[in-house]
């Protein structure tokens, strides 16, 4: 089913190495069209077209891999709370049609003429990022999540080249300058792997930027896929983890995950008894809630770290919840490439993966429902292969 195409193929400025073994086929006009761009072609994929509709199959082309490029078949899909953010406009700046996903896994179908880092065949992975200026202050710090350019989104960006919106990991291939492919490590797990890609570095990043280790105590704040992976990794860095959860039902899991402590959110009672307690807070909530009642549970100089929240903060913060104890609230985005790629390997080191629902991309919305609910334990992962078997 064809519902609508992406801006034209720009004219190939590269070749190809190892890819097809069929013939060419010649069209008369405008470009020959061979099986490099056959391919590339009708990628299968659900969309949403708007923001009051749920997503649907949608056929659209990648672009022709360029000279830096790496094309991809994915093979499974994490499916975030900013995919449904994006998919509903929750943050206003959303365009659609738009495939969202950005925890991509997947295998190497073929590369551009400079790549040197991948080869087909290899197992790679992709995250929120597929481009940036490479240039500017933040990049060369590896730090293009904040590239003062602004960076190129997986999907819902318009290509720093072409100018084409960018589509995600919900579809069947991508294609991605190698500069933000990583390299999967064997030893994971593909299928709680792919969460990695953005739940894992979303909350590795800030705590390793905060200098996260054995004697702090961090509270993770809802344990959905980000709280699920920022408790493990949390654990994993040594330090004493509190997870705080609304959801009575987490409680003994979190605890089986090693969780040294949890809190009900709901119940004022278990809160006040971590009054001026913690570190550090890891704040996964997605939606605007009040964060005063957790400022009280810092110490002096402890800092609480939003990730979930990108819209305004209500109701206001008190000031005197950070002025007298010289608490700091700060935040997080993503991480850098080569973070990615030092937690990938960080996770196989330490046997980390997310505890995942592996579902089928028809499966999609059903998936978006329960995961406004907070009801997914603790990761829904789009398998492409068993969506698209005819592929
Ligand atoms: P999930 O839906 O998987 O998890 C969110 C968890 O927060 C829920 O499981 C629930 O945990 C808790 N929660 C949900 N609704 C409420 C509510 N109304 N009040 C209090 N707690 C609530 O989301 P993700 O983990 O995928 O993403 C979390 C947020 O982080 C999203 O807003 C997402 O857009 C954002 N994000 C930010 C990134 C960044 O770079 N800063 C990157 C990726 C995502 P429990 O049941 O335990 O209470
Ligand atoms: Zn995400």
């Amino acid at each position: 089913m064809s519902r609508g195409r992406l801006a034209p193929h720009t004219t190939p400025l590269f070749t190809l190495r190892p890819f097809s073994n069929k013939q060419s086929i010649l069209i008369i006009n405008p470009y020959p069209v061979t099986n490099k761009e056959r391919f590339m072609a009708n990628t299968q994929s659900y969309a949403a077209l708007s923001s009051t509709t749920p997503l649907e199959p949608f056929t659209f082309d990648r672009r022709i891999p360029r000279a830096d490029d790496v094309a991809i078949e994915i093979l499974y899909c994490g499916v975030c709370h900013s995919d449904l953010h994006f998919a509903r406009d929750d943050w206003g700046f959303s365009t659609f049609p738009v495939v969202p996903g950005h925890e991509i896994i997947g295998r190497v179908t073929a590369v551009g003429d400079k790549v040197e880092a991948f080869k087909p065949g290899q197992i790679v992975g992709v995250g929120c990022m597929v481009d940036s200026c490479q240039t500017c202050e933040a990049c060369k710090q590896g730090l293009e999540q904040y590239c003062l350019e602004g960076f190129t989104m997986t999907y819902g960006s318009p290509d720093r080249q072409d100018g084409t919106t960018t589509q995600g990991g919900y579809s069947t291939q991508i294609v991605v300058s190698e500069n933000f492919v990583v390299s999967v490590p064997e030893k994971l797990d593909f299928t709680t792997a792919a969460p990695i890609l953005c739940a894992g570095i979303t909350t590795y990043s800030p705590l390793k930027y905060h200098g996260v280790k054995a004697g702090h105590k961090v509270g993770v704040i809802g344990m959905g896929g980000l709280g699920h992976m920022g408790v493990k990794l949390a654990i994993a860095l040594g330090a004493e983890v509190t997870l705080f959860t609304r959801s009575e039902s987490k409680v003994e899991e979190a605890k089986r995950h090693g969780v040294h402590h949890v809190v009900v959110s709901t119940d004022d009672s278990q809160m006040e008894a971590y009054a001026g307690y913690f570190d550090y807070l890891l704040d996964t909530i997605p939606v605007a809630h009040d964060i005063n009642p957790y400022l009280n549970l810092l110490k002096f100089d402890g800092v609480h770290i939003l990730v979930g929240l990108i819209e305004p903060i209500e109701p206001t913060i008190n000031a005197a919840n950070l002025v007298m104890k010289r608490r700091v609230v700060a935040g997080s985005l993503i991480g850098g490439i080569a973070e990615t790629q030092e937690l990938l390997e960080f996770c196989a080191e330490h046997n980390i993966g997310c505890d995942v629902e592996v579902i089928t991309i028809n499966q999609i919305n059903e998936a978006f429902e329960r995961m406004q609910k907070g009801d997914v334990k603790y990761r829904f992962v789009i398998d492409m292969k068993k969506s698209y078997p005819e592929d």
